[in-house]
């Protein structure tokens, strides 16, 4: 399960953020993910809970963002809105897209003790 990993790295991040700022408690996570991330919110915070358990933060809240996706359509030659990957302009239907965000994963912010 991918959203394991995920978690795992997120908990990596967020113990060197608590050496280098030197908190001792992480209440709340805010992410931040695209559609096009392939991340299952549902399994992403059954994982946070399992990962967090015996750390720094053991509790915390995880919070997600849904970003939307875009891509850029040559016909067109706009940006445009994307549900997911491989779908055709809304515009013009063309399948000339190319994807310019929506796959991204990144923690935003925190709120620590
Ligand atoms: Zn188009």
């Amino acid at each position: 399960m991918q959203e394991l990993s995920i978690c795992e790295s997120i908990v990596g991040v967020i113990e060197q953020q608590a050496v280098a700022q030197s908190f001792k408690k992480v209440n709340m996570v805010r992410l931040e993910i695209g559609p096009l991330a392939g991340v299952e919110i549902e399994a992403l915070n059954f994982s946070f809970d399992v990962v967090t358990r015996g750390s720094i933060a053991d509790g915390a809240k995880l919070e997600v963002i849904a970003l939307p996706a875009s891509g850029w359509c040559a016909p067109c030659a706009m940006s445009v809105p994307v549900k997911q990957r491989f779908d055709p302009c809304p515009t013009c239907g063309s399948y000339q897209l190319q994807i310019t965000g929506g796959d991204e994963l990144r923690i935003k912010d925190m709120e620590v003790d």
